[in-house]
């Protein structure tokens, strides 16, 4: 086997990078060189391998690097097109604004009604020109320079404008806040204030916003109404006191004329035996009685016509004490009827009464309700020559009625509507004579409203007429 040469052997073993013995021979040369060539494919295979994981991680980096660049374009496209819109947004409403401000400027401006605006201690900080012309100057500004404190300048009481602040501190607004204000002209005039009061935003009053109208007109209507109302309140307890000093001084003497024409009368029975046969002095003394009955009737009638007049005048003042209870209206009737049979039996009148099985209370008071019965019952008597006079008591749904239907004259159609109002009677064409006070069914209808109910009447001259008289059940 062929030896290199030491030296050779040793350029050999650096030319092919080994570490070691130089090969000393061709085969250990050729197996060096082998075992170099392996060694070197092996790295390049190392290489290759960490090359494509490299390329491998360089490509994903570079997706993700897109994926980003893609993102961040998306978002960069996305806020702009937010911006875009927002800014078109702020565009038009500043447009909008503008346009809503001269509305308001105008409005302001052009307004009827008095507008302002005013700090809390009492200076006005802008007017309209309808405020200035309410009161007495030519335009806005000449009012705001003329007024340094609102109290003392323009209120004519500055108690009213203290009162105003605290109901504004303590509501946060008025509303028809009436005062009296000074016209420029040196006279007073009635405004209403409608305002609120501006805070910041640390809860603090800033500034008071209002309006203000001129209501001088409608104060002074009603200065003159109350003042009116008044004087009527005067004349009608003026008039109370008449009545009941007039009334007063007719029935003492009526109650002596009624108790001296029946004592008369009953005289009459001994006087009659003295005066003999004497056909003259019988005449004489049948003409007396006649005369005396006719007093006594008369003075009746005028008994029960102050009654009712005073009653009505009581009733229509709102001076009754009314005595409010549960009232069985079945119970009414039959006190009613009771206190009239007499009347029906003197007449010749038949008498019927119904009463439903399902009648629940009213409430009211018993002894005008009995009044309102008698009362129906007697013109029922009064106003029948023949027939029967029905008496019901039924529940209509929330109400309970009482009717009472005669078989007697009757009303005329065009006479219905009249019979309930004061003074008011129907032609009586037989006698011409009135057989009553015609303030009966004032009185009823009076005590009925009182009682949140209601009165009608249906007739039929000739056949008769039906009264009803419907109230509230008691709950
Ligand atoms: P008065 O009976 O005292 O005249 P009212 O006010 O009770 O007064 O009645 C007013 C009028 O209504 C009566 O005068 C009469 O003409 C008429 N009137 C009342 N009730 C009846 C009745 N039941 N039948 C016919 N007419 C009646």
């Amino acid at each position: 086997m062929h030896r290199f040469h030491p030296l050779l052997a040793l350029q050999l073993r650096d030319h092919l990078g080994i570490s070691g013995d130089p090969p000393d021979d061709l085969r250990a040369f050729l197996d060096a060189v082998n075992r170099a060539y392996a060694r070197r494919d092996q790295d390049q295979n190392e290489l290759e391998a960490i090359l494509e994981q490299r390329t491998r991680e360089l490509l994903t980096a570079n997706q993700e690097l897109r994926a980003l660049v893609g993102d961040m374009e998306s978002r960069v496209k996305e806020r702009t097109r937010l911006y875009a819109e927002v800014n078109d947004r702020l565009v038009r409403e500043a447009a909008q604004r503008k346009r809503a401000e001269a509305k308001y400027r105008g409005i302001f401006e052009n307004s009827a009604e008095g507008m302002f605006q005013s700090t809390m201690n009492g200076r006005l900080v802008s007017a309209n020109p309808a405020m200035a012309h309410m009161l007495g100057y030519a335009t806005p500004e000449e009012l705001i320079s003329a007024v340094n404190d609102l109290g003392a300048d323009l209120y004519a009481r500055a108690e009213d404008r203290d009162r105003y602040l605290d109901a504004l501190l303590r509501e946060g607004r008025v509303a028809s806040f009436e005062a009296e204000f000074h016209h420029n002209d040196g006279t007073l005039r009635w405004g209403r204030l409608t305002a609120v009061l501006v805070r910041d935003a640390a809860d603090r009053p800033l500034h008071i916003e209002g309006t203000c109208a001129d209501v001088s007109g409608r104060k002074e209507f009603e200065l003159a109404l109350r003042a009116a109302k008044e004087k009527a309140e005067e004349l009608s307890r003026l008039k109370s006191n008449l009545l009941s000093m007039v009334s007063h001084e007719l029935r003492t003497p009526l109650t002596s004329i009624l108790g001296y024409s029946k004592i008369i009368t009953r005289q009459f029975d001994k006087v009659l035996p003295l005066l003999g046969a004497n056909a003259g002095s019988i005449r004489a003394t049948e003409r007396i009685l006649a005369n005396l009955s006719i007093i006594h009737v008369e003075a009746r009638r005028l008994t029960e016509l102050i009654n009712n007049v005073l009653d009505l005048a009581k009733l229509e003042s709102g001076s009754v004490e009314w005595r409010m209870e549960s009232v069985s209206l079945e119970e009414v009737l039959a006190h009613s009827l009771d206190a009239t049979r007499v009347l029906f039996r003197e007449r010749g009148l038949a008498l019927d009464s119904a009463v439903a099985t399902d009648v629940p209370p009213v409430l009211g008071d018993r002894d005008r309700l009995v009044q309102v019965c008698i009362n129906l019952l007697s013109n029922a008597a009064k106003f029948s020559d023949q027939g029967t006079v029905r008496c019901c008591v039924t529940r209509e749904g929330g109400m309970v009625c009482v009717s009472v239907a005669d078989q007697g004259v009757g009303i005329p159609g065009d006479a219905l509507d009249s019979v309930f109002a004061k003074f008011k009677q129907v032609d009586d064409t037989l006698t011409g004579r009135p057989r009553g006070t015609g303030l009966g069914l004032s009185i009823c209808k009076e005590i009925v409203e009182q009682h949140g109910g209601s009165i009608s009447v249906q007739s039929t001259p000739g056949l008769g007429s039906t009264f009803r008289v419907t109230l509230p059940v008691h709950r």
